[in-house]
């Protein structure tokens, strides 16, 4: 590392069994100095591209807090940018070659069919409140055993915006009722990471000594691999630090797609189809069909999910990731009969979480693994198609700028040197 070096930062730990990669700005040196690779590129290459998948790592990793989110839930810069590089470096659709995450979080058998979990299972809960779950509430269950055993302080999901109907913004829940409350699934990103910053968190928890916070995290697969990777180095994330090392379990929901929640509800769901939001109880997606619930338990939609692809984050084409190869725990429907959920167990941290919560269940061996895996093998093969790179899980975990632009096509040199450090204005 140069002495000029702008950036308080410790090394990564080498000893560390997750892989010694170190990201480009660490180790490639011009004239002496680090690499730079500026919110600009992020901005040009994955953003404006459309690529971004909403998944928050830019905004958690900057250790100067110069990534916040814009009125559309996509990252923007909010200040004065150092060229540090990581945004770049840990964007899943940018610098971080996710195949490569997943091998150093779970192994060779992270790049293998759904994984090589320690445990499947069916299972449903029995408490009454599962009527408010998306499918076996188990991902809620398991929230409220983390809490009633005081394992966690709060959990990070999803809730309902007071203002936009079945639009997901982040919430910290401290409590089992707020778990039970915001039970579901919202088909739409909440840019969570953004939650980590330490001003949310002390507002959630004001007498706490934030180096004692235990956290969870629920997520879409893209949002746990970028956890992982922050939690691969030691590096200080300004603001979003504690809030970064306080996560102790995560819990990925298998996914395909997802969706901007604009482009969804209001234009595919209410001008197309006519179906304002307010109407909706509850949507689903199985068996490649979209489906839509109205309150009184009639289904007004069924239909196969390819015509929403408009509507779809255009970066999910990428992501080979349908079952979160990167959680302590998978969860989704299929492979499960209505009701159940499909527990995927990946590790042991994963393990303790389901024998928490293994007394409130009912469950079974997984019904039907192979739905899994085709589901995973179909979604693999789609991102085969859409990825201008090669997949590689034995490349480095980190590739330039430079690298992505001659393999995507978009402009090397994307900004104006006389203007490093201001904020872009296109987002
Ligand atoms: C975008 C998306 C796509 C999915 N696609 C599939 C699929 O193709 N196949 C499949 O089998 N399963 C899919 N799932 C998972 C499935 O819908 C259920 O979430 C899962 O089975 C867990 O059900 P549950 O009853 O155990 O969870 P619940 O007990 O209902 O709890 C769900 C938890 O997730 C949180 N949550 C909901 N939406 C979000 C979100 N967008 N971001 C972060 N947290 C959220 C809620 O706040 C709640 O805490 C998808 C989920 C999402 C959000
Ligand atoms: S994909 Fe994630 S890391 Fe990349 S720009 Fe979007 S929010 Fe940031
Ligand atoms: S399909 Fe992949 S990239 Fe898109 S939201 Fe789901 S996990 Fe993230």
């Amino acid at each position: 590392m140069t002495t000029d070096d702008p950036l308080p930062r410790e090394p990564p730990d080498m000893a560390s069994d997750r892989g010694n990669e170190v990201p480009k700005f660490q180790k490639d040196y011009e004239g002496g100095k680090p690499s730079e690779t500026w919110f600009t590129e992020l901005d040009h290459a994955v953003i404006q591209e459309g690529r971004c998948i909403q998944c928050s790592t830019c905004v958690a990793v900057c250790p100067v807090d110069t990534i916040g989110v814009d009125e559309n839930g996509l990252p923007t810069q909010t200040k004065m940018c150092i060229g540090c590089s990581r945004c770049w470096d840990f964007c899943p659709r940018g610098g971080l070659r996710y195949e490569r995450q997943w091998k150093i979080t779970g192994g060779e058998d992270n790049v293998k069919g759904a994984g090589d979990p320690i445990d499947e299972h069916s299972a449903k809960v029995r408490d009454n409140w599962r009527t408010n779950a998306q499918d076996g509430g188990l991902v809620t269950a398991m929230l409220i055993r983390l809490l009633e055993e005081g394992k966690i302080d709060g959990a990070i999901i999803a809730t309902e915006s007071e203002d936009e109907p079945w639009k997901a913004e982040p919430l910290i829940a401290t409590t089992p009722e707020e778990c039970i409350e915001n039970a579901g699934s919202f088909y739409n990103q909440t840019m969570a990471l953004e939650y980590l910053d330490y001003r949310s968190i002390e507002d959630t928890f004001p007498e706490m000594n934030l180096d004692d916070l235990s956290l969870a995290v629920v997520g879409t697969p893209c949002v746990i691999e970028g956890i992982e990777a922050l939690q691969d180095f030691e590096w200080d994330y300004g603001s979003h630090e504690e809030g970064v090392r306080a996560i102790e379990y995560t819990i990925a929901l298998m996914c395909t797609k997802n969706f901007n929640y604009y482009k969804f509800v209001g234009e595919q769901l209410e001008e197309k189809r006519g179906i304002p939001p307010e109407d909706i109880k509850k949507m689903d997606i199985l068996h490649g069909k979209m489906m839509v619930w109205d309150h009184s338990d009639e289904m007004i939609l069924e239909e196969d999910i390819e015509n929403f692809h408009n509507a779809a984050l255009k970066g999910c084409d990428e992501c080979a990731d349908f079952t979160g190869y990167c959680a302590d725990v998978s969860v989704g429907s299929v492979g499960s009969s209505d009701e159940y959920s499909s527990v995927i167990i990946r590790t042991e941290t994963g393990q303790e979480m389901w024998e928490l919560t293994e007394p409130e269940l009912d469950y079974h061996d997984l019904e039907d693994r192979s739905a899994i895996g085709g589901l995973q093998n179909w979604d693999k093969k789609a991102a085969f198609d859409a990825l201008e790179r090669p997949f590689d899980p034995d490349a480095p975990r980190f590739f330039s700028y430079h690298e992505h632009a001659e393999e995507y096509g978009v402009d090397p040199n994307p900004y104006d040197p006389s203007v490093k450090g201001e904020p872009s204005s296109s987002s």
